[in-house]
């Protein structure tokens, strides 16, 4: 009954264990939530107001199915502000979140068997949407190096059936970035064996310690073969509201386009308008996150080695700790899906087991740390308590 595409994938485990969780609680149970990865932080409310006032103003119609000009300008604007990215408006497509995006991607560029390189561990989506577009996901195990990808790590995983590397730095769920140096040599790579380059980058402006992201779009050898994803959700605490965009080689961008107008059409005319306010108006508020994040992140990191059989390495960037907790496992806890559930179950904590994330996270659990302090606190507690 079922096509053959469809039974090769999963819901979103990251997103199940959100709703895993908000079920949980409606039954009155005291559940912690450190799954899914979304900042705790509202919507600011220039953006709302925007979005008010496009539903006044009676915005609400089709727009362009590729999005509003306005909206691709000021993408335009950002990636020649921040990333050092040259870009036109045929260079643009808004989406429906970034995996409207990669999914739209995907479908244009890959033949039955053609080869996504994926580092991993990597976000769970990725493998999923590469294999219901008939692609084929090789991934490429980064624990010789902490999780940072290298080139040599490509070069050594590149066959001639490979067609797209997915690049993501700082990387969900490892927080770990990739080195400037390396993503030159990377794009050497690229140039030589004609690879396209998926630069992910939705965590950009949550690097900590002195490091700063590196856009490897921002190369202009590389124009034919890079695209540059990117969403208003974590930037701007926006991920209800589904609005992203993908910049890359015009004629590729077109075909995404045509796809999406058969498939969704325009992302909600009204998010636009709020994408736009987020991109041109004031921006203090991501900085404000970026520092209660690294905040965040230290507390983690000092707490969580503090955990008896918890080994976490200072995550770079994002909003996630990753864990090694293979120190806990014992006879009836023999996996970090066993743990995952003794700590729902115990604990009321919720956490992404490594099953989302490949293979090599496989001795890990992921904890989103874009939660309050509090619950932080108190959640990294509980966990100590039951062990
Ligand atoms: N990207 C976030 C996460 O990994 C949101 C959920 C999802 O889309 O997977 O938790």
């Amino acid at each position: 009954m079922l096509s053959s595409r469809i039974q090769k994938i999963k819901p979103s485990a990251t997103l199940a264990i959100n709703a895993k969780a908000i079920e949980l609680i409606k039954q009155g149970k005291d559940i912690l939530k450190f799954g899914t990865g979304e900042p705790d932080f509202d919507t600011p409310q220039n953006i709302k107001d925007a979005a008010k006032r496009a539903i006044d103003q009676g915005f609400t119609k089709y727009t362009a199915a590729t999005g509003i000009p306005e909206l691709k300008e000021a993408v335009i604007q950002k990636l020649k502000r921040d990333n050092h990215i040259e870009a036109k408006t045929e260079n643009v497509l808004i989406t429906n979140g970034g995996k409207q995006a990669l999914f739209n991607l995907f479908m244009t560029l890959l033949n039955p068997g053609d080869e996504v390189l994926i580092p991993s561990p990597y976000w769970v989506s990725y493998s999923d949407i590469v294999a219901v577009c008939e692609g084929s996901s090789k991934f490429i195990d980064t624990r010789s190096n902490h999780f940072k990808l290298t080139a040599k790590m490509v070069e050594e995983a590149i066959t001639p059936t490979s067609k797209i590397l997915i690049l993501n730095s700082p990387s969900n769920p490892t927080g770990m970035m990739i080195e400037k140096e390396e993503l030159e040599k990377i794009a050497e790579i690229a140039l030589k064996n004609n690879l396209y380059l998926i630069s992910d980058e939705v965590y950009e402006y949550f690097c900590y310690d002195g490091k700063t992201h590196f856009s490897i779009g921002s190369l202009p050898e590389l124009s034919e073969l890079v695209f540059t994803v990117n969403a208003v959700s974590k930037t701007y605490a926006m991920t209800g509201w589904r609005v992203g965009y993908i910049v890359g080689p015009e004629i590729i961008i077109k075909k995404m386009g045509y796809l999406q107008s058969h498939s969704t059409s325009n992302p909600c005319s009204i998010a636009q308008k709020a994408a736009l306010e987020a991109l041109t108006g004031p921006q203090d508020s991501i900085q404000i996150m970026a520092r209660e994040f690294l905040k965040r992140r230290n507390f983690v990191f000092e707490a969580m080695n503090q955990i008896p059989g918890f080994q976490l390495q200072k995550p770079e960037g994002a909003f996630y700790a990753f864990p090694d907790i293979s120190g806990c496992f014992n006879g009836q806890m023999r996996n970090s899906f066993d743990f995952t559930e003794f700590l729902l179950e115990k604990a009321g904590v919720a956490v992404v087991p490594w099953g989302a994330f490949g293979e090599p996270g496989k001795n890990h659990i992921r904890f989103s740390y874009a939660t309050s302090m509090q619950d932080i606190e108190e959640g990294i507690e509980r966990i100590k308590s039951i062990l």
